[in-house]
């Protein structure tokens, strides 16, 4: 089956209804950078794709950085006066500071209020805080229920865990017939928030299911990481395999109800961007194409100097410009089911432009071949078919070994599925030959 085939029998809201039911179950578990959170979620996904799990030791050198000790929670609290929990980790994972210290004693409001974080403007909801590099702790709470905290006495708990362990990173391998490849990554450990990025993570999970069930050109490497550490390290343990690398795309915040953001690669003409310009222009609502920046999520370390890869970003509404980022409003009725269909449909649209996009020569290059002899106008006939007459003109006349079927479809101002398969048409009839595998 090929990429355009699953798409044609798949409907895409069942799709994003069960990308939803697995997010719903990978929202609880408590997850950071490291631990038992991010194992548990890499064991949730491994249900659905065939999936290899790295542990990376605690200390280990990648390129500039150190892999950190690993954090794992077991409960946390802030008990009143009369014993009930103000705040409590059971209720949400994001009250904890990730990589808070432990502690455990008893202090005045006044003592403990430098180590609250709360959200004036949005007092129902609970921020979202990390501390992986610095030696603190803290908890994140409702602006709301900080409010009603009277002076006096709180217990405080933080009954966590900072010592030697792994960085755990996930891997999903789906060989091609070729040994270059696409990556495919997101990161997965935010704890409790579904657009950043549990979105991602499902969205890539089910385009693995989907990849895996059809006929590949490219090889295709899913990787589930840490953000910023987590590619860093992967990028340090795979330089060889980075070299393969002919496209890739960085996946976040993909269930919101915005249009499509796309973030070009460093270089800003790769074919992938090439790509996604002209899926994205096919589709119907908002979207835009964003310039590069060394800003965001993961693309900042493949787009790094001393690899430059050609990893583009796809997000709906990115990072930071919706007001639920990063906040307990972040939740699963803030990610829409057909929002998740919907992008999964998108990128599969841009792995069909890139799996088809070749360079052909045309065979018969002095004057226009005889079409009608050779029955293909007849066969173009059947409006079911897609094929038109000016597709097999332009793929004829550009197809001189420089121009690709993306180029083609630019220049002519038609689909590419249109100009692909009037490709496949001319190559069948021995008219076109592709020049590169
Ligand atoms: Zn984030």
């Amino acid at each position: 089956m090929k990429i355009r085939e699953w798409i044609a029998q798949s409907d895409f809201l069942q799709e994003g209804l069960a990308m939803h039911g697995l997010m719903a179950r990978l929202y609880p578990i408590p997850r950071s950078i490291t631990g038992e959170g991010y194992r548990e979620t890499l064991g949730l996904l491994a249900e659905h794709i065939p999936l290899e799990v790295h542990q990376v030791p605690s200390g280990t050198q990648v390129l500039d950085w150190r892999v950190p000790d690993e954090w794992n929670i077991r409960d946390a609290y802030i008990k009143d006066a009369s014993g009930r929990r103000v705040v409590d980790l059971r209720q949400s994972s994001l009250h904890v500071v990730s990589y808070s210290t432990p502690v455990h004693r008893c202090m005045s409001l006044e003592e403990l209020r430098p180590h609250l974080h709360s959200l004036p403007d949005d007092p129902d909801w609970i921020p979202y805080r990390t501390a992986y590099y610095e030696k603190t702790w803290g908890f994140c709470m409702a602006h709301r229920v900080l409010e009603e905290m009277k002076e006096g006495q709180y217990e405080v708990l933080i009954d966590s865990t900072l010592e030697a362990g792994h960085l755990t990173y996930g891997e999903c391998l789906l060989p091609g017939s070729s040994a270059q490849e696409v990556l495919i990554s997101t990161h997965a450990c935010h704890p409790a928030m579904c657009n950043d990025n549990l979105s991602g993570v499902v969205v890539a999970a089910w385009l693995a299911r989907a990849l895996a069930g059809v006929e590949r050109r490219f090889t295709y490497r899913f990787v589930f990481i840490p953000a910023t550490i987590g590619a860093i390290t992967w990028l340090a343990r795979n330089e060889r395999e980075a070299t393969r690398i002919r496209h890739g795309l960085v996946l976040a915040c993909l269930g919101d109800g915005g249009g499509f953001n796309y973030k070009r690669t460093r270089q800003g003409d790769a074919e992938i961007d090439q790509a996604a310009a002209h899926v994205l222009r096919q589709r119907p609502g908002e979207h835009a194409m964003l310039d590069f920046s060394p800003y965001g999520y993961d693309e900042r370390q493949y787009g790094s100097p001393g690899f430059n890869l050609p990893i583009g970003s796809l997000t709906r509404t990115p990072n930071g410009r919706f007001p639920e980022y990063h906040t307990s409003a972040d939740d699963l009725d803030f990610v829409r089911p057909e929002a998740l269909g919907e992008s999964l449909a998108l990128i599969l649209d841009l792995l069909e432009v890139l799996e088809g996009n070749r360079r052909y020569l045309n065979l018969n290059p002095k004057g226009e071949p005889q079409l009608g002899r050779r029955g293909l106008y007849r066969s173009i006939g059947g409006a079911d078919i897609g094929i038109t007459p000016l597709a097999l003109l332009w793929v004829l006349n550009q197809s001189d070994g420089g121009m690709s079927l993306l180029d083609i479809a630019q220049r002519a101002g038609i689909p590419f599925a249109v100009i692909r398969l009037a490709a496949e048409a001319l190559e069948a009839h021995d008219l076109l030959r592709a020049l590169d595998g």
